[in-house]
C-alpha cells in the first residue's frame, strides 16, 4: 500500500484558497502555497502566486529539508520549499490508527542522539517509553518459541557483541567513520552475510541475529554492509544495552509534530503536491522545474530528497559520478514495510524476532487499547502481501497464535515513488566510495538527507545532521557571484 496517492489532500489549487494540512492527527491551517505558520492574507498570497525567484529553494520536506529551511531563514535567506507529497515529514509520518497516533515510518529516538534531543528540548516535546515486553518469541529449530525477555537480551546481546567485535578499534570515533581509514578499508567490502559466515555460529545461534542483519538490510544479509550496522552499534555505545535502549522511546506527539514545529520557525513559502522534475545550474543561479512545468529560480538549491529518488530528477549538468553511482545502487533499503496490527487475545506485552526469510523481522507490543493491543511490525520479505488481511493473520498466527487481528495498516516505503526505499543502510563498499564526496556541493546545488550523513545514517538524527550541513553550504553559495 502506498500513501502517495492519499485522498483528502488537494493536489492543485490557487494560492488564495486555504488548504488543510493534516499533520499527525493535528489539523494545522496551511495553504497549498503558504506558510506553515498560518494562512496567508489574500494580497500576500496573490503576490506569492506570481513570485518565482527566491534566495534559496529547498526540495523535499522531511527532517533534512525542514532543518535546512529553518537554518537558511536563520541565516537571513528567504527560502521556497517544494514538496512532492501532500504532506510534510517524508519517511516520518504520524497517523491516527485504532484511536492512537502511530508512526508509519521513523519512530524511535534516544538521548544518545544529540541533535534530535536538542530539537525536542527546543520545542518542548516529550518522549514516551514503549511497553516493556515480558516474553520474547524467538526462532528455534522446531519453530518460534517463547523465552523470558532477559534470555533474549543475554543470548542475542552476546551474539551481537561477537558480530561487532573490533568495532571500537575500527570506529573509535563513530561520528567520523573514516578516522581509521586503513582499518575500515579492510572491512568495508564485507556484507553482513560475509561477517555471519566468518563467525561460524550454529544454525540455532545464527537465527537469533540474522533476522536483524537481513531485516535491517531490506531483506537479505548480503545487501547490507558490516560497517553500516557496526557504525550504528558504535554510535549507540558499543554494547547491547545501549543498542536495545536506542529502540525504545518515541515522540509523544508524533514525529510529524516535530517537523511541523521546525517548519513554523522556517517561516517559508511552502508548496505541497509539487514534485520537482529538473534542476539546471546556470552558473549564477539555479532553475528548478516542477512536474507541472512551473519554474522557480534561486541562487542556491538544497536537494533534500532520498538518494534513491535522485535518479528520477534531471540534473543539468549531470550529477557527479559518486552521486550518480549512489542513486543507481540505492542507499535506502529496497524492502521496508511497516505494519500496525490491532489485535485481541494477547495477555502480556511481547516481542517477536524473526530469522532471515521469515515474514516479520520484528513484531513488538506497542500499547494497550480497550479491545486488546497495538502491535508494530516490520516486514522485509517481498513474498508477503502486506495489504492482505488473510496473509497477515496467517503470518501472525505462526508467531503469536493467541493474537486475533481486528484491523491492520501497512506502509510500503520501497513502493512509494518519493522514497523508493526505507531507512538507509549502506551497501558493502559504499562508505569508502561515498564519504565525504557525496556531502560536497555540486555547483550551486547542495545535498541533504539522512542517507548521506556522517553519523546515524538512516535515522532522523542523520537527517538533521545533513540538513544543518547543507544549510551552511547553501548560505555560502548564495553569497557567491559565480
Ligand atoms: C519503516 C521505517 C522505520 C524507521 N525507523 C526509524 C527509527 O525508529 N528512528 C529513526 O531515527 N529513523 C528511522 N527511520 C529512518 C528515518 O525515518 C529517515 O532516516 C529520515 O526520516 C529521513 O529523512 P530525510 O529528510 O533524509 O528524507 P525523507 O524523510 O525521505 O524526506 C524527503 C522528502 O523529499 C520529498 N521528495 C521526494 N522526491 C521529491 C521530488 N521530486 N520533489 C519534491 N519533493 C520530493 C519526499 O516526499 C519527502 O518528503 C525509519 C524509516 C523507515 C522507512
Amino acid at each position: 500500500m502506498s500513501e502517495d496517492n492519499q485522498s483528502g489532500i488537494p493536489t492543485t489549487g490557487g494560492p488564495s484558497r486555504r488548504r488543510l494540512l493534516k499533520v499527525g492527527g493535528i489539523t494545522a491551517a496551511a495553504a497549498a502555497v503558504g506558510t506553515i505558520a498560518g494562512p496567508l492574507a489574500n494580497d500576500e498570497a496573490r503576490a506569492l502566486g506570481k513570485r518565482n525567484t527566491y534566495d534559496a529553494i529547498v526540495v523535499g520536506l522531511g527532517f533534512a529539508g525542514a532543518i535546512a529551511a529553518r537554518e537558511l531563514r536563520a541565516k537571513g535567506l528567504n527560502p521556497l520549499l517544494l514538496e512532492a507529497r501532500g504532506r510534510i515529514g517524508g519517511r516520518t509520518w504520524t497517523e491516527p490508527f485504532a484511536d492512537q497516533l502511530v508512526e508509519m515510518g521513523g519512530q524511535f529516538v534516544d538521548e544518545s542522539q544529540p541533535l534530535i534531543t536538542a530539537e525536542l528540548k527546543r520545542y518542548g516535546i516529550a518522549t514516551t517509553p514503549g511497553l516493556i515486553p515480558a516474553t520474547a518469541v524467538m526462532p528455534t529449530p522446531n519453530g518460534p518459541a517463547p523465552f523470558p525477555i532477559a534470555e533474549l537480551q543475554t543470548r542475542q546481546g552476546a551474539l551481537l557483541e561477537k558480530l561487532f567485535e573490533g568495532s571500537k578499534t575500527y570506529f573509535p570515533d563513530p561520528y567520523n567513520p573514516l578516522a581509521e581509514r586503513a582499518l575500515v578499508r579492510k572491512i568495508d567490502g564485507l556484507s553482513l552475510r560475509n561477517r555471519l559466515d566468518q563467525l561460524r555460529l550454529s544454525a540455532a545461534d545464527e537465527s537469533w541475529i540474522n533476522g536483524i542483519t537481513a531485516g535491517q538490510s531490506g531483506g537479505s544479509s548480503s545487501d547490507g554492509a558490516l560497517t553500516a550496522l557496526a557504525q550504528w552499534w558504535s554510535l549507540a555505545g558499543w554494547n547491547s544495552d545501549a543498542w536495545y535502549r536506542a529502540q525504545s522511546k518515541r515522540v509523544s506527539t508524533g514525529m510529524s509534530s516535530v517537523v511541523e514545529a521546525i517548519l513554523r520557525d522556517a517561516r517559508a513559502d511552502i508548496r505541497l503536491n509539487t514534485p520537482v522534475s529538473s534542476i539546471t545550474d546556470r552558473g549564477t543561479s539555479v532553475e528548478v522545474v516542477t512536474a507541472s512545468g512551473q519554474k522557480f529560480t534561486a541562487r542556491t538549491v538544497v536537494l533534500a530528497v532520498p538518494v534513491n529518488v535522485w535518479k528520477t530528477i534531471t540534473f543539468n549538468p549531470g550529477l557527479p559520478s559518486v552521486h550518480a553511482t549512489a542513486t543507481r545502487q540505492g542507499v535506502g533499503v529496497a524492502n521496508s514495510r511497516k505494519l500496525w496490527l490491532h489485535v485481541r487475545g494477547m495477555t502480556e506485552p511481547k516481542v517477536v524476532n524473526g530469522a532471515e526469510g521469515d515474514p516479520f523481522m520484528t513484531v513488538l507490543s506497542h500499547s494497550e487499547t480497550p479491545s486488546g493491543q497495538l502491535l508494530m511490525a516490520l516486514n522485509s520479505r517481498p513474498a508477503i502481501n502486506v495489504t492482505s488481511r488473510a496473509e497477515i493473520q496467517s503470518a501472525l498466527r505462526a508467531v503469536l497464535p493467541e493474537a486475533q487481528l481486528i484491523e491492520h495498516r501497512a506502509q510500503d516505503w520501497g513502493a512509494a515513488p518519493y522514497s523508493r526505499g526505507g531507512w538507509a543502510l549502506r551497501r558493502p563498499g559504499q562508505l569508502m566510495a561515498q564519504l565525504p564526496a557525496i556531502q560536497r556541493p555540486h555547483g550551486r546545488l547542495t545535498f541533504a538527507t539522512s542517507d548521506i550523513a556522517s553519523g546515524w545514517v538512516g535515522f532522523v538524527e542523520g537527517a538533521i545532521e545533513a540538513g544543518f550541513r547543507a544549510a551552511c553550504q547553501a548560505a555560502e553559495l548564495a553569497k557567491a557571484k559565480r
